[in-house]
């Protein structure tokens, strides 16, 4: 794979249902750029913890747990993939037990210091491969990768949000109702923006967007206006010419 039109890190943070991954993934497909969920890691993660039948309020065995999974994710945005112990879990990872585990598993220092040394392993690898990766989360332009480029952080009504992952689970054939996905959203919200280490919030650099009344189109192309203002796209040369 050859360098792609993104030059350095764009950082997207922001709770759940704001159209983060959406936004990250189209994000990271137009500029050719490599693409990093860290959601999925915790998930996966919380799902080693939940596979082993440990308590995730229980820090030493989570962390044990944490320390002995082979996580592995994949950073090309047309075919996100996470795998466990070998495992495609994919799927897995997006269902209801590991939704209401991954809060507290993810609030052990253990567990993000674990995980935030592997993402700053992934992006470096994939400066030196393509340039530029879009990281999508909750602590990137905090603690990841403080001196990215660009930092976004995206909001959204919790209503709005609530319906975007009803629409997300009834699309992918899980059970959606929007009461139940509305406390799920502000329950880890809550547990998410109030935990010790690395809680959720804008890095002080970050830029803000609203998307409560914007699409996925509408979405992207304000995160391409700003990848433009900051000059971090480089257009390829014309093609017939070498250097
Ligand atoms: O993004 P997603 O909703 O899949 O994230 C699942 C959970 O993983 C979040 O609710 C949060 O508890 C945790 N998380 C985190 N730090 C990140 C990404 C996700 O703590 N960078």
């Amino acid at each position: 794979m050859g360098q792609g039109e993104l030059r350095g890190v764009v950082a997207l943070d922001g709770p759940s249902g704001t159209g983060k991954s959406s936004a990250a993934r189209r994000l990271a497909s137009a500029l050719g750029a490599s693409y990093l969920d860290t959601g999925s890691m915790y998930r996966a993660i919380t799902l080693a913890v939940l596979r082993a039948g440990i308590d995730p309020a229980d820090a030493p065995r989570v962390a044990e747990a944490a320390a002995a999974a082979r996580l592995v994710v994949g950073t090309d945005p047309a075919k996100p993939s996470t795998s466990l112990d070998h495992e495609d879990v994919a799927t897995e990872i997006r269902g209801r037990e590991v939704t209401l585990a991954v809060s507290p598993v993810s609030a052990h220092p253990a567990v993000r210091e674990l995980l935030v040394a592997q993402q700053r392993r992934i992006v470096a690898e994939a400066l030196d491969a393509v340039g530029g990766i879009v990281v999508e989360g909750r602590d990137i332009g905090t603690v990841v990768v403080p001196d990215a480029e660009l930092k976004v952080y995206l909001t959204a009504s919790a209503d709005a949000r609530a319906q975007r992952r009803t629409r997300q689970d009834s699309a992918a054939g899980r059970a959606a109702d929007l009461g139940a996905t509305l406390a799920d959203v502000q329950r880890r919200d809550t547990h998410d923006s109030t935990r010790a280490v690395s809680p959720l919030r804008a890095a002080d650099d970050a830029v803000e967007l609203d998307t409560t009344s914007l699409d996925l189109a509408g979405v992207l192309s304000e995160l391409l206006a700003l990848v433009e203002e900051r000059g971090l796209r480089v257009l390829p040369e014309p093609s017939g010419r070498t250097t």
